[in-house]
């Protein structure tokens, strides 16, 4: 039986971008959503804040918000717009990418979930192909998902590190520092571009010969 590993390879560059994104209306592609079980979702509640990098370059900050956490959350308070953000990560061309989706996307997963989860590997059993529906730049951008045929893809956790969501894409920062954030101030940043580029061994044909 062939076994595709996930392999850590080598590091991502500054410009190193490690989302899934389709660009364009009706852009097509194969995922595999490595997602085991719905309590491994990764969900967030987010503040975006505008932020500067250190080579003046403008962007902005997903915050996590502190409500969720019985905290008073002064962005929330500051009437900054609250989103909630779901990570997936997901196999794509052989690499592992994350995937950033809202709220409205959340009930997709879960009823793909309740049809095709398998019992140990959740739905990486198969591939779904992912189409985009919306021009370059709209905002009321859809994805559909179509479920591909289960195939024989075997998951080995040792060889694979979940991408970490809190704290490295999405900034953690204490109610102090969110004042000054409220204030316009930059403050000290935990999210960092993940450094770590996981590839997925190809199959080979050999691998799926067999002997008798
Ligand atoms: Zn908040």
């Amino acid at each position: 039986m062939a076994r595709i590993s996930l392999k850590e390879v080598d590091k991502y560059g500054t410009s190193g971008n490690d989302y899934f994104h389709l660009s364009n209306d009706k852009d097509t592609a194969n995922i595999r959503m490595l997602i085991r079980s719905m309590d491994e979702l990764e969900i967030y509640a987010v503040h975006y804040v505008d932020a500067v990098s250190d080579n003046g370059n403008k962007y902005q900050r997903k915050v996590e918000c502190l409500e969720p956490q019985g905290q008073e959350c002064p962005l929330c308070k500051a009437d900054n717009y609250q989103a909630v953000k779901i990570f997936i990560p997901v196999i794509h061309e052989g690499i592992v990418k994350i995937w950033e989706r809202g709220k409205t996307f959340i009930p997709k997963i879960t009823s793909n979930f309740k049809r095709y989860a398998e019992k140990d590997s959740g739905l990486m059993s198969r591939e779904f192909e992912v189409q985009r529906n919306g021009e370059k730049g709209s905002t009321d951008t859809t994805y559909e998902l179509f479920v591909l045929e289960k195939d024989d893809f075997n998951f080995d956790e040792s060889d694979f590190e979940y991408p970490k969501i809190e704290g490295e894409l999405v900034d953690v920062v204490s109610s102090e520092e969110m004042l000054k954030l409220v204030d316009g101030e930059q403050v000290q940043t935990t999210a960092k571009k993940p450094s770590k580029k996981i590839v997925v061994k190809k199959r080979t044909k050999k691998d799926n010969i067999e002997t008798f």
